[in-house]
């Protein structure tokens, strides 16, 4: 954490924007609110899992579509360089999670895990997702490690090693026929394995991918392993039916099972959609209660994409920075606090 203490709920003055998450969203966010100066106080989250600080890029290597970098750079360093950005600017970090948040007053409560709660104006929930993963040892290795195995194909599918293989999707969503659609673009042969005799997608998307001359789809099986050392060579499947198992070569895996937001710490206090994704208002980031924003994939079943976080992330800031404005609330103490920093340092250099 930063040298100035957040404003917890002991007495201090809340603070003006507390961002929740780590992803592009978050460090967007930060970045525009940190350059009003509101010195945004982010809880970065911790490690549980594969869930990172830094969001979903941490389980990626090259990033080949975000502009600004000719050159791939990995994940991580993307993160690295949004997160040095936003404290350049006056970020102030937390590396906890939020267990719990009070929005039924004002200022409302935001409670990490370990350190005293905080008190904030207004709050911006970019907790994004996390993609469902089979759960098998090597997908996970491979997955991070850039060996073949991934959650996202419109990401990854272009990358050089996946061109003219035969590639198998697991899952038999919507999502999943979308991936599958997208991998006929670069690969010799898509399998689809399905541990269902039909898919649950809708029937346009179903249809298409079931007419495609490079679609194959194999039914009522799963994946009960993944083969490879540094890269994946094949897949072991298990037939749903019979028991009966079997084993055949692939170029690439790509699990397209799900995503499921992360909004527990939220316990219904904000108004989701449908399919658990917090609600805001259309074309903004304002949730169902006044002065809290959501952005990123938390609010996006549709199109997951770090530039499209990024983008929502600084609708989300530049919308609670209005609110404060439109409260009155842009000279809180948080403020205050930093001009009087910035002060005495500068009269601290020109004395010397
Ligand atoms: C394997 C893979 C490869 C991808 N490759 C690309 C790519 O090449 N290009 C691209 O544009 N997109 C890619 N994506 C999609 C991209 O990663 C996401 O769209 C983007 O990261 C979403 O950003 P976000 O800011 O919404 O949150 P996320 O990246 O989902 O990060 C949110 C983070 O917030 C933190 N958090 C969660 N809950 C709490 C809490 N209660 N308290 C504090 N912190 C919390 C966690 O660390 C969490 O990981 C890929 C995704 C995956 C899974």
């Amino acid at each position: 954490m930063s040298a100035s203490t957040p404003g917890s709920s002991a007495g201090t003055a809340p603070e003006n924007v507390v961002i929740i998450g780590s992803g592009p969203a978050a460090w967007t966010a930060a970045i525009y609110a940190a350059r009003a100066n509101l010195r945004p106080l982010v809880f970065e989250g911790e490690p549980v899992g594969t869930e990172l600080p830094g969001g979903q890029l941490m389980l990626t290597t090259d990033i080949e579509n975000f502009p600004g970098f000719p050159e791939p750079l990995s994940g991580p360093e993307l993160m690295e360089r949004m997160k040095a950005q936003a404290v350049h600017h006056g970020t102030r970090v937390v590396s906890e999670l939020v267990k719990e948040v009070r929005l039924g007053e004002r200022p409302f409560t935001v409670v990490p895990n370990y350190s005293e709660a905080v008190q904030a104006h207004t709050i911006i929930v970019a907790t994004g997702a996390a993609a469902k993963w089979i759960g098998l040892p090597n997908e996970q290795r491979l997955a991070t490690t850039g060996g073949g195995v991934s959650a996202c194909a419109v990401c990854d599918g272009a990358m050089p090693f996946y061109r003219n293989k035969r590639l198998v999707v697991v899952g038999g969503g919507d999502t999943a026929m979308e991936e599958t659609l997208y991998l006929t673009k670069f690969a010799s042969e898509v399998v689809v394995v399905h541990r269902r005799d039909s898919f649950r997608a809708s029937k346009v998307m179903a249809q298409r991918v079931l007419s495609h001359p490079k679609v194959r789809v194999i039914w009522n099986s799963r994946v009960t392993d993944v083969l490879g050392d540094d890269f994946i060579t094949g897949v072991r499947l298990e037939d749903t039916v019979t028991g009966a198992t079997s084993e055949f070569e692939v170029g690439g895996l790509f699990v397209a099972i799900g995503h499921t937001p992360n909004t527990r710490f939220l316990n219904g206090q904000l108004s989701t959609t449908e399919h658990g994704y917090v609600q805001v208002t259309p074309g903004r980031t304002a949730t169902t209660v006044d002065g809290v924003f959501a952005a990123g994939d938390v609010i996006d079943d549709y199109y997951r994409q770090a530039i499209t976080s990024a983008g929502t992330g600084c609708m989300a800031a530049l919308e609670a920075e209005r609110w404060l404005a439109h409260h009155g609330i842009e000279d809180s103490a948080a403020t205050t606090e930093a001009t009087n920093t910035e002060t005495a340092s500068a009269v601290a250099v020109s004395a010397t």
